[in-house]
């Protein structure tokens, strides 16, 4: 089973050796919470996060 974690620059989960978002190798595989953005250009929470991107990501990663 592939352990999901969460990119510490741009808080996408993802599995694998990088972020596909950013290229940010640096991840998080203790991350709080998980959010489905859709619209991020009317999201709330993708505004609040800072994120542009579509998908899923952590809302808390330490
Ligand atoms: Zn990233």
């Amino acid at each position: 089973m592939v352990k999901e974690k969460a990119c510490i620059r741009c808080k996408t989960i993802y599995e694998g050796e990088k972020c596909p978002n950013c290229d940010e190798t640096g991840s998080s595989d203790s991350f709080k919470g998980e959010a489905y953005i859709f619209n991020p250009e009317k999201s709330i929470i993708a505004n609040k996060m800072k994120v542009v991107g579509k998908g899923r990501f952590a809302i808390k990663t330490r």
